[in-house]
């Protein structure tokens, strides 16, 4: 496979580099460049020449060193992706991942030194796939389409993922999370269009679709005998009207669906704009017996304020920490001292973005009760869910 990319190299030891280069080369990148300090490497990028699509830094160079090379190359956009070469430990390499993106520059992962062959494809093959499906995305959802006009004409509807307890494997819940039927039928993941409808003030319009398909679906298990909770995504904006809680009551009871079978979820990150409305919502949602979800935990801001002041049911441990947990220690520590907090607060605990059966292993062992993720299913059709 050839990449048709152009990659800057920026290493200060020269055997390193020759290595670098020669690889890259070999994996059919045309013109490799190279730079052995920061300075140079500014110079290359921001010379005039044709743009650079990814930068491979070293971390430990000489004078201008690699964290204050990415900080620069971020601050006037001069490539469009880098990644980092580095000997530093897991934490030291996702603090710089975090500083890249906050910086609005696209961090494509780390290589371990050594650099392999294998790990350098892995990477080159990972910003072929995000620049395809950026590409995509722009063919595909025009600037003029409005979300909320799709959602009106019922082209927007949930697909549902299981959930199973990790003890028995028995799928107990589903997720409803929201896909873009297109007329060309193909079906488009929330997340390449949720942002639009969050930019668009139409996630209450959403929220109402998914709840009211989601309990007919459930009415339509339950008539084969088949009994799940759903799980629905809320946004914060959605809290800020005080009668909300009476809507959605009787959005759910319309299709005899009770209260206690649906749980709602909220990212920690979505502040809650109005906080006397939102919190008076969502003690009223638990008073009618609704279940309340803290999503993507760990990955926002006062999850322990959050946590022991907001009246959750359960808690979603984020799929950030669970990937790879089995071999990084701290992400490890950190899903074990979530569900203790999660056992002593008497909330489900559930493990989201399970893909690989070591991953549910470590989970298993460290008392996670519940998982979700592509090891079981990914979100499928209502239809399909009782097959
Ligand atoms: P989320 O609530 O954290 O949902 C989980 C996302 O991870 C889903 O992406 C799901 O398809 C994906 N996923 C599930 N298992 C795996 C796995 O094993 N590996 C990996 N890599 N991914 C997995 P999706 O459906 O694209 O949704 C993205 C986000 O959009 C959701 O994140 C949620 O925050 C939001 N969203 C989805 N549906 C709705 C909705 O109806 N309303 C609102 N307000 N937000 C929604
Ligand atoms: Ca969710
Ligand atoms: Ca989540």
């Amino acid at each position: 496979m050839a990449f048709p990319l152009r990659v800057l190299l920026v290493e200060d030891h020269a055997f390193q580099r020759r290595l670098g280069l020669r690889m890259l080369a070999e994996l059919g990148v045309q013109t490799p460049l190279e730079a052995l300090d920061g300075p140079t490497a500014l110079d290359l990028l921001e010379g005039g020449g044709e743009a650079v699509d990814l930068v491979l830094v070293d971390l430990d160079l000489p004078g201008m060193d690699g964290i204050e090379l990415i900080r620069r190359i971020a601050e006037r956009r001069s490539a469009r992706a880098v990644a980092v070469v580095s000997a530093m430990d897991a934490a030291v390499q996702h603090t710089i991942a975090l500083m890249a993106r906050a910086a609005g520059l696209r961090m494509l992962g780390c290589i371990e030194k050594p650099m392999t062959a294998d790990r350098l494809r892995e990477l080159l093959q990972a910003f072929s796939a995000i620049e395809a499906v950026a590409a995509d995305d722009d063919g595909d959802i025009h600037s003029h389409e409005r979300i909320a006009d799709a959602i009106a004409a019922g082209e927007v509807l949930p697909y549902f993922q299981p959930q199973v307890e990790m003890r028995n494997g028995r799928v107990v819940a589903v997720e409803a999370l929201a896909r873009w039927r297109r007329s060309d039928g193909r079906v488009l993941p929330a997340a390449q269009f949720i942002s639009r409808v969050e930019q668009q003030g139409a996630t209450a319009a959403l929220f109402e679709r998914t709840l009211s398909e989601s309990a007919r679906h459930w009415r339509a298990w339950q008539s084969q005998g088949i009994d799940l909770r759903i799980s629905v995504n809320l946004s914060a904006a959605d809290l800020a009207d005080a009668a909300a809680a009476d809507r959605i009551e009787h959005l759910v009871r319309q299709y005899g669906m009770p209260p206690d079978r649906v749980i709602l979820e909220l990212t920690e990150s979505s502040a809650i704009t109005d906080r006397v409305v939102g919190l008076g919502l969502l003690a009223r949602l638990r008073l009618k017996g609704f279940g309340l979800s803290i999503d993507d935990f760990g990955t926002g801001y006062s999850s322990l304020a959050q946590l022991t002041q907001l009246p959750f049911t359960e808690l979603k441990i984020d799929r950030s920490f669970v990937s790879g947990i089995e071999r990084m220690p701290k992400n490890r520590a950190t899903v074990a001292a979530s569900i203790d907090l999660a056992r002593r607060l008497g909330l489900a605990v559930v493990g989201e973005g399970v893909e690989r059966s070591e991953e549910w292993a470590t989970l298993a062992e460290l008392g996670c009760t519940m998982a979700q993720g592509w090891l079981v299913s990914p979100a499928v059709p209502g239809e399909d869910i009782p097959a």
